[in-house]
């Protein structure tokens, strides 16, 4: 898909482009002699052709710009760079009473020196953040909406807290695993996967743990925080007994992705 691409914008490039920005293969912009007096090529019959429209929108890219001191001290697992926008493909929920009560117990419970904190963006992640190209953001999302329009709405159940930390182990999060759903989640991510492998990106981890991050912790805290779960679970099951059930599962309709500031809702069928 990508090198399709590239080789239609080859195809139809003509003029400067904005090199920092516009990735695939290089055409070199520099002039070594006078346009108008020696170059042969000057005339009115070589008038160069305009820039595709792709690429001359690469260099109008709005910059995403990131102020560390905003994200409480989270690391960044790649640095921020013009043209780089993280991107990833979740389920978003919106918080419930269960767990907003379940939350409550929690920074009760856990030491004050861990500073967990609430999640600002509650979902589940069907794909790992991975780095897009501004220009390569409409076509991605094109894509993967083509990939999965036709299926099927679901249903997703959770089942109990886990303790996961991210590949850098420099972030601690606790998750609700998801119970039933695993299936209709395993064939999405394959879905997600695909697409990711046409630009070159990192697909999903091999064995997912599907879950609902709800708070999290600067470092590798997973020892620390893994003592806290049978409380944590015990409550968890009282609040599930406690509260209507429809505020432990998901009804699955759409995806959601995010890319920079920018969100795409990608509907299912
Ligand atoms: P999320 O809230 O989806 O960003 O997930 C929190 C962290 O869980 C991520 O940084 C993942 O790296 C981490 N994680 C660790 N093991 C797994 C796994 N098997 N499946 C999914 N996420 C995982």
């Amino acid at each position: 898909m990508a090198s399709k691409n590239s080789l239609s914008l080859l195809h139809e490039y003509g003029g400067d482009s904005s090199e920092d920005e516009v990735s695939g293969p290089r055409v070199s912009t520099k002039r070594t002699f006078r346009e108008d007096e020696e170059n042969p090529h000057s005339g009115p019959q070589f008038k160069r052709l305009p820039v595709p429209s792709i690429c001359s929108n690469a260099s109008k890219e709005p910059e995403c710009i990131d102020d560390p001191s905003l994200h409480d001290g989270r690391v960044r697992s790649f640095p921020h760079e013009r043209g780089n926008w993280a991107t990833f493909v979740y389920i978003p929920f919106e918080a419930t009473t269960g767990v907003t009560d379940l939350l409550a117990f929690i920074q009760e419970i856990v030491p004050e020196n861990l500073d967990l904190k609430i999640s600002d963006n509650f979902h589940i992640s069907l794909t790992k953040t991975v780095v897009l190209k501004y220009h390569w953001i409409t076509p991605f999302v094109q894509g993967v909406k083509e990939n999965i329009k036709l299926f099927r709405k679901f249903f997703i159940l959770f089942d109990s807290i886990q303790v996961y930390c991210n590949e850098e182990r420099t972030r601690t999060f606790l998750g609700i695993q998801i119970k039933s759903g695993h299936d209709s989640l395993i064939k999405l991510v394959q879905l997600l996967d695909r697409c990711l492998l046409e630009y070159g990106l990192p697909v999903f981890y091999k064995d997912p743990s599907f879950h609902l991050s709800i708070a999290w912790c600067v470092g590798d805290k997973k020892e620390t925080l893994q003592t806290y779960l049978p409380k944590i679970n015990q409550k968890f099951s009282e609040l599930m007994q406690s509260h209507p059930q429809e505020e432990f599962y998901i009804y699955v309709n759409s995806l959601l992705c995010k890319s920079g500031n920018k969100y795409f809702q990608l509907m299912l069928n």
